[in-house]
């Protein structure tokens, strides 16, 4: 295939074996994880927790990425439609809630593929950066149930900085406006799973909570009815050498911009310093990662 699914528009050549492109990443898809995850939004994990497929690879590259063996370096197994499909239908016969595609854009062909082989009956989360391409988003809107997008940074320099992509906020707000335009406002079920809607996730930089509250105003003058997930468990990983990015958020900072986001009177969640911890990264590339 001749790649142009995600905003870096490579048009570079991806086989079965090798990608050419930005990504690096065969047209085969590349899975580092398969299984429940209890640590997502409770619309999205409930009780019993999302299936979570974490695919190989990244569009995006934050250089402060928790999960770098696997968006940087690719690392994952190879894995076919009908592998994918037999181990969706174990993850529902586990009992999950929702099943999660995780940072999937450079697979939607083999994902739409395996959903031609088995739909499974829970909803059907795609989880991004953020940095979509709005015409791959209209391909999964008959899939895709929920989007859960990060909304990250509002600047185009500290985009630059973390991502190399100044252009990450307008890519990403276009994407989510799409994302809403699909699906509307949230609609939850008598157990509070997210049956459909958008969910938007901030990560809260240190010494950015400008940028934060800028991120947040236009959530609030776009698509005030999205809840937001605000994320204070920024942790220095992948020998990250942002200036200042060496700790962790203060509590301060934190309350800044919670209080900026009552204020906007946005609704969400607020997901506390307990996950600011490495041992919350999962386990990738183990026989135990794959149900
Ligand atoms: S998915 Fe990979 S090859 Fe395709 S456009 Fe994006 S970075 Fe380039």
């Amino acid at each position: 295939m001749i790649c142009s699914l995600c905003p870096r528009a490579c048009h570079a050549l991806r086989t079965p074996d090798e990608g050419r492109g930005f990504c690096g990443l065969p047209s085969t898809m590349r899975i580092a994880r398969i299984a429940p995850h209890l640590w997502e939004e409770p619309p999205v994990s409930g009780t019993r927790g999302t299936g979570a497929v974490f695919f190989s690879g990244c569009t995006l590259r934050c250089r402060f990425c928790q999960n770098a063996p696997i968006s940087h370096r690719n690392e994952g197994k190879a894995m076919t439609c009908r592998e994918l499909a037999d181990s969706l239908r174990r993850l529902v016969d586990m009992g999950v809630h929702t099943i999660s595609f995780i940072t999937a854009a450079p697979y939607v062909e083999a994902i739409l593929e395996t959903l031609g082989l088995y739909r499974p009956p829970v909803p059907l989360v795609y989880n991004t950066s953020g940095y979509e391409s709005p015409e791959t988003l209209r391909r999964l809107e008959p899939f895709m149930d929920v989007y859960l997008p990060d909304l990250k940074h509002f600047s185009p320099s500290l985009a630059r900085l973390c991502t190399g992509r100044e252009d990450y906020f307008p890519v990403a707000s276009e994407a989510i406006l799409e994302m809403v335009r699909q699906k509307g406002d949230p609609v939850l079920d008598e157990q509070g799973i997210l049956r459909r809607g958008v969910l938007i996730r901030h990560l809260i930089l240190p010494g950015c909570t400008s940028d934060s509250l800028a991120v947040l105003r236009w959530i609030a003058d776009h698509v005030p009815s999205v809840p937001v997930s605000l994320m204070q468990q920024y942790t220095p990983m992948n020998q990250v050498d942002i200036p200042g990015f060496q700790r962790s958020i203060t509590r301060r900072e934190y309350d800044r911009v919670r209080q900026g986001m009552l204020t906007l009177g946005l609704k969400g969640f607020y997901q506390g310093p307990t996950a600011s911890d490495e041992s919350f990264v999962p386990l990738f590339n183990q026989p135990e990662s794959f149900v």
